[in-house]
C-alpha cells in the first residue's frame, strides 16, 4: 500500500537536527489517521526548554470503540487465524528492516518529546526494539500446540495455541518506542491484533510507527493506535467488553486500575508490569571497581526513570567507606544535558509533576536525616533536569528507601552477614529486579535463588535480553514480557479431543 492511501487528518513538521519530520497527529484507526469524534485535542511538551512542540488528537470513548471494532474485524478477516504464520513474521521482518531505516529520525522525536540523549535512543532503545522485532518475528510461523497422548487408542487429543483476540497495550513514556516493540512483537506475531494507547506525555514515535506499520503492508485494523489521556482513553480500553486482553506498564496505582476494569467488564486476561524498589547487594568480595560502575548506571540510566531502577544499595560493612568514596569519583562522569547533545549520558525528567515529585523525595530525605552527595553539573535555568544524588546514612523505614521515586537517586545503606543483607533486599512490596556483587560463586546462588525479584542480575545491572523473560514478584506485577514466555500472554490453549471409534456412554 503507497503511503498516500493514508488520510492525512492533521500532519504537524517539526524540525529535526537530521532534517523535518512530519508527524501526522490524528488517531491511527484501520490504518488511516482519523480526527477524533469530539474533535478534541492534548499537548506534548518538549522536557528540555518546558516548550509545547504540538496538540495531538485525543480519543475518547467513542474513538475507543471505532478501534476496537476495526481490530475486531481484522481479527476475524485478515489476520488472527486467516493469516499464515509465514506471513505475519514476514511482515514483522519488513517493520524492524524499516524501523532501522527511519532508525535517527524516530532517536531524535523520541529525545524531543522523552528528553533522553538521541545517541542512547538510537543505539540503546531503537536497535533493542528492532531485535525485539525480529526475535517476535521468527516465532510467528512456530507457534504449535502439543500431541497430547492417545489413551485409550480410540481417543486422540492435541492442543492449539489460538491468538486470543484483540489486544489493548497501554504503555508508558519512559521507553516509549521499546514498550511498543515489547508488546505489539509478540502480540503481532502470535496472530492478535492490536489498540495500543501510547502516553500522553510521548506520543510522537508512536504516531510515527503507524506509518511505517502501513508500509510494511500490515492489513488495516491489525494495529490501530489512540494516543488519549489515561483517565479518559486508557480507562475506556481496560474496561471494554470487545478487548480480549490488555497489556499495560506503568505505575502500580494504575496497573491496579487497569486490572479492577478488567475484571469489571469482562474479566479480560490482564498482564501487568509495574514499578519497583530494586536492590543490589555488593558483598565484600567483589570488584569494588566495576561494581560501583554498574551502580551508578542501574541508578542512573534513563535518569532513573526506570521500573528496574537500581534504587537500593546495600554494601558489606568491610568495603562501604572505600565504596562510597569510588562512587563520588565515578559519579563525575555523569553527564545530564539535553538529548540533542553528543556528550550527554542523560536527559531530564519527563515532565513537571515527575520534576516535582522526585524533588519532594529529595528534600524529604534530607529531612528525615540521610546525608545527600550531589553532583551539580551545572545549574538550569529552563527544564526538567535534576541533578543525581547518592544518599548514605539511610534507614529501612525512610519514604526513600521505601517508595518508588523514579529519577536520579540512589540509597546506599550497609549490612553485616549475607542473611541480613537478603532480609533487607526482600523488605519491599515490590519484586522487579535485584542484584548480587561478588566474587563467590556459591554465594551468587545462594543469593540470587533468596531473592524475591523476577530478574536478578549477577556482576552487572540493568541489562535485559530480548531472550530472557521480565516481569515481576509481588506488587511489580502479573505475566512475563520478551522471550518466549511472552507468547502465552498472547495466546489462549485450546484441548481438541477427538473420539476414533468409541461408542457414546449414553444411557449410563
Ligand atoms: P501511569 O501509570 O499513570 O501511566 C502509564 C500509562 O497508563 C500511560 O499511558 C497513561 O496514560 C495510562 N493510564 C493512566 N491512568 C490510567 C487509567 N486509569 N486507566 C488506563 N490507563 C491509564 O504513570 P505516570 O502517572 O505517568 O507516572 C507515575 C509513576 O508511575 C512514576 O513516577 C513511576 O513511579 C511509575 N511508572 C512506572 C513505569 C514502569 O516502567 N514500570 C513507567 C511509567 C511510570
Amino acid at each position: 500500500r503507497a503511503l498516500s492511501t493514508i488520510i492525512m487528518a492533521s500532519s504537524v513538521s517539526i524540525q529535526l537536527p537530521s532534517g523535518t519530520a512530519n508527524v501526522n497527529t490524528g488517531l491511527f484507526i484501520d490504518n488511516k489517521f482519523v480526527l477524533p469524534k469530539n474533535g478534541g485535542t492534548f499537548e506534548t511538551i518538549n522536557p528540555a526548554t518546558e516548550e509545547v512542540i504540538c496538540a495531538v488528537s485525543e480519543a475518547t470513548s467513542e474513538d475507543i470503540d471505532a478501534a476496537v471494532a476495526s481490530a475486531r474485524k481484522a481479527f476475524k478477516t485478515t489476520w488472527g487465524m486467516n493469516v499464515s504464520g509465514t506471513e505475519r513474521g514476514r511482515l514483522l521482518y519488513k517493520l524492524a528492516d524499516l524501523m532501522e531505516r527511519d532508525q535517527q529520525v524516530l532517536a531524535e522525536l523520541e529525545s524531543l518529546d522523552n528528553g533522553k540523549p538521541a545517541r542512547i535512543a538510537r543505539d540503546g532503545d531503537i536497535a533493542d526494539s528492532v531485535a525485539c522485532l525480529r526475535f517476535y518475528a521468527g516465532f510467528a510461523d512456530k507457534v504449535v500446540g502439543q500431541q497430547i497422548g492417545s489413551n485409550p487408542p480410540t481417543k486422540f487429543a492435541y492442543t492449539r495455541e489460538e491468538p486470543i483476540g484483540v489486544c489493548g497495550q497501554i504503555i508508558p513514556w519512559n521507553y516509549p518506542i521499546m514498550m511498543w516493540a515489547w508488546k505489539t512483537g509478540p502480540a503481532l506475531a502470535v496472530g492478535c491484533t492490536v489498540v495500543m494507547k501510547p502516553s500522553e506525555l510521548t506520543p510522537l514515535t508512536a504516531l510515527k510507527l503507524c506509518e511505517l506499520i502501513v508500509e510494511a503492508g500490515f492489513p488495516p485494523g491489525v494495529f490501530n493506535c489512540v494516543p488519549a489521556l489515561g483517565s479518559v482513553g486508557g480507562a475506556a480500553l481496560a474496561a471494554h467488553p470487545g478487548v480480549d486482553k490488555i497489556a499495560f506498564t506503568g505505575s502500580t496505582v494504575t496497573g491496579r486500575k487497569i486490572m479492577e476494569a478488567a475484571a469489571r467488564s469482562n474479566l479480560k486476561k490482564v498482564s501487568l508490569e509495574l514499578g519497583g524498589k530494586s536492590a543490589s547487594l555488593v558483598f565484600e568480595s567483589a570488584d569494588l571497581e566495576q561494581t560501583a560502575s554498574w551502580a551508578l548506571m542501574g541508578g542512573l540510566y534513563n535518569t532513573g526513570q526506570d521500573c528496574t531502577c537500581g534504587s537500593r544499595v546495600y554494601v558489606q560493612s568491610s568495603v562501604y567507606e572505600k565504596f562510597i568514596d569510588i562512587i563520588k569519583e565515578k559519579i563525575t562522569a555523569y553527564k545530564l544535558g539535553e538529548g540533542f547533545d553528543p556528550e550527554s549520558s542523560a536527559g531530564p525528567l519527563i515532565s513537571k509533576a515527575q520534576h516535582e515529585k522526585v524533588l519532594t523525595f529529595i528534600d524529604k530525605g534530607i529531612a528525615a536525616g540521610a546525608t545527600p552527595f550531589i553532583h551539580s553539573p551545572r545549574p538550569r535555568a529552563k527544564g526538567y533536569f535534576v541533578d543525581p544524588v547518592v544518599f548514605t546514612d539511610v534507614k529501612r523505614e525512610m519514604e526513600i528507601v521505601r517508595e518508588e521515586i523514579f529519577g536520579p537517586v540512589i540509597c546506599i545503606g550497609r549490612f553485616d552477614t549475607e542473611q541480613e543483607a537478603v532480609e533487607l533486599a526482600n523488605d519491599t512490596a515490590y519484586g522487579l529486579a535485584a542484584a548480587v556483587f561478588s566474587k563467590d560463586g556459591g554465594q551468587c546462588i545462594r543469593v540470587s535463588s533468596a531473592l524475591e525479584a523476577g530478574t536478578v542480575w549477577i556482576n552487572q545491572y540493568g541489562l535485559l535480553s530480548n531472550q530472557s523473560p521480565f516481569g515481576g514478584y509481588k506488587m511489580s506485577g502479573i505475566g512475563r514480557e520478551l522471550g518466549s514466555y511472552a507468547l502465552a500472554e498472547y495466546t489462549a490453549v485450546k484441548s481438541v479431543l477427538w473420539n476414533v471409534g468409541e461408542s457414546a456412554y449414553w444411557p449410563l
